[in-house]
């Protein structure tokens, strides 16, 4: 699209995962960036501030196309670098870790965790590196998680990291290379009608003609330009307890009631389920908040005693396949209009792969 290194006006639209890290990304390179956003920048309403942020190519293989898996794995290339540079920065900490995830079963369960492993087998052949922890080798990896199983699947190339932290650091940062943040300003790329996601009439910036380049990141505030795109209900809980000590994020297979759990800082964890297939975004049910809360107290009955810190619900922005969407077209008068959507379950996962497949869209 631009073949020059001269630097550009740039808008995103959408300060959520993707606004941000692009926004970011372009000021490094010295371009001029303002970044609006619908809601509040502190208290972010973004999925990427309810997400539990696992990056973890080898969990979604089985239930995603092999093209999240590869995106994935350019990701976890990336993000190493990509947060050591954030945290040397602003001096927030991230807490990035890659060293694996762990999935177990309970024995009444164990084919749920067998049929897994033969997905894997079947997604990955020889690019499946998982291996099987004894109890004994659980208790070296993981021993909170020892007492009720009788051994784990270990997955090595996948990561996790502090959301919250990421979504400041990089605000931080935006405002350090002096990128311009509007809040509560949904700029919208429809004509002459109300979003009814963010409840605001199109904004018109007075200086909307001095950009180059317009971004559209706006998950799932764009679903109603883009008919493709559909948000997916996620609940999840925060607790914190001083009685389990978690290095990893741990998946729980289970007929009905599959859970994850990540580490996050100061003693806290984020408990989630599979997704809902609504655009719902009420507070969470009893129902759900109780399955939640049973499955986690058999990874450990210490978590009996944590104290519940936050439940949440937001959407996952989706397309009808399931896949990110990177498309080019204009605005009204006719500039650059790049729109970037789909990241579903995958934002953390896919962020860098696609944020760089755009920047070689836009600076070719
Ligand atoms: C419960 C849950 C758990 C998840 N767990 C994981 C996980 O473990 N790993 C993983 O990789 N992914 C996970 N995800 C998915 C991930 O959060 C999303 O894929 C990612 O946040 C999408 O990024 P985005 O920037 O496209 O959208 P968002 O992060 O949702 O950001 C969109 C932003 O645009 C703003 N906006 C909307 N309309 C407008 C407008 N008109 N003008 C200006 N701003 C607007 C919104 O307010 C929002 O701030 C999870 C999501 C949920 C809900």
């Amino acid at each position: 699209m631009y073949n020059t290194h001269k630097p550009l006006k740039i808008a995103i639209s959408g300060a959520g995962l993707l606004g941000r890290l692009l926004a970011w990304q372009l000021l490094e390179r010295k371009h001029q960036v303002s970044l609006f956003e619908a809601g509040s920048i502190k208290r972010s309403p973004s999925a990427a501030h309810t997400a539990a942020a696992m990056i973890s190519p080898l969990s979604e293989v089985v239930v995603s196309d092999k093209s999240i898996y590869d995106h994935g794995m350019r990701s976890l290339a990336i993000w190493p670098e990509w947060t050591k540079q954030l945290e040397d920065e602003t001096a927030i900490q991230l807490g990035y870790s890659d060293n694996g995830s762990l999935v177990v079963a309970h024995p009444q369960d164990k084919n749920e965790l067998s049929q897994f492993r033969q997905e894997l087998d079947f997604h990955l052949g020889e690019l499946n590196r998982t291996s099987w922890l004894s109890k004994e080798a659980l208790k070296q990896y993981e021993p909170d998680l020892a007492g009720p199983f009788d051994g784990a699947l270990f997955l090595p190339d996948e990561a996790y990291l502090d959301n919250r932290a990421l979504l400041e650091a990089l605000i931080k940062r935006i405002d350090a290379l002096d990128g311009e943040c509007r809040e509560y300003c949904a700029l919208n790329f429809e004509q002459d009608q109300i979003n009814p996601t963010t409840a605001k009439r199109v904004y018109v910036p007075s200086d909307l003609n001095s950009f180059d380049l317009f971004i559209d990141c706006r998950g799932v505030g764009a679903k109603y330009s883009a008919n493709s795109v559909r948000g997916v209900r996620g609940e999840v809980l925060w607790v914190k307890t001083e009685e389990v000590n978690f290095k990893h994020p741990i998946r729980l297979m289970h007929p009905r009631y599959k859970i994850y759990v990540v580490p996050k800082p100061d003693n806290c964890y984020i408990i989630g389920a599979t997704e809902i297939e609504s655009e719902d975004r009420s507070p969470v049910s009893v129902q759900s908040m109780m399955e939640l809360c049973s499955a986690l107290y058999t990874l450990n009955p210490a978590f009996a005693e944590a104290r519940i810190q936050e439940i949440d619900a937001n959407l996952r922005p989706a397309t009808l396949d399931n896949l990110p969407l990177v498309s080019h077209s204009t605005v009204a008068d006719g500039r650059p209009l790049v729109s970037i959507n789909g990241l579903y379950r995958h934002g953390f996962l896919l962020a860098p792969s696609v944020i760089q497949e755009v920047n070689e869209l836009i600076f070719k």
